[in-house]
């Protein structure tokens, strides 16, 4: 899948209309992990309707968002930029293709800087 459509993917996803975006900046200025994350909200928003979307699925940024939600209280054009961040997490999850961890050897994987968004998603995905 070329990076295009890796990007049409995560819009399809996360079910939003990257185009509304007014490029304001108030879900980056409200959300809580702005100086831990490489790119901030509306930067998800913006490089996923470029096409640029393997640059946010290399970046720790996706499990240093808190799925808080602030960002889309403070958007004015119901963007839902953690939907967009949700689905580029999922998808960088799914590249991992056999390198995925097993459930039963998860606990092997887990320390005090393991992400909790990591585990949320390990745990979304092997309770299906
Ligand atoms: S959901 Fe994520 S990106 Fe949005 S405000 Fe919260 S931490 Fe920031
Ligand atoms: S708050 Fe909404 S409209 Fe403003 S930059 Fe963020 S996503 Fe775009």
């Amino acid at each position: 899948m070329t990076e295009y459509d890796l990007s049409l993917e995560a819009i399809r996803m996360s079910g939003v209309y990257p185009e509304r975006c007014m490029k304001c900046g108030k879900c980056s200025g409200a959300c809580p992990s702005y100086g831990e994350m490489e790119y901030h909200p509306h930067q998800f928003v913006d490089m996923i309707s470029k096409g640029r979307i393997k640059e946010l699925m290399e970046s720790d940024s996706i499990y240093k968002c808190l799925s808080c939600f602030v960002c889309v209280e403070r958007c004015p054009r119901n963007v839902f930029p953690a939907n967009i961040v949700e689905a580029v997490r999922t998808l960088s999850e799914r590249r991992q293709g056999a390198d995925r961890i097993s459930p039963d050897t998860l606990t092997e994987f887990i320390d005090g800087d393991t992400p909790q968004q990591l585990l949320m998603a390990v745990m979304r995905k092997y309770s299906k």
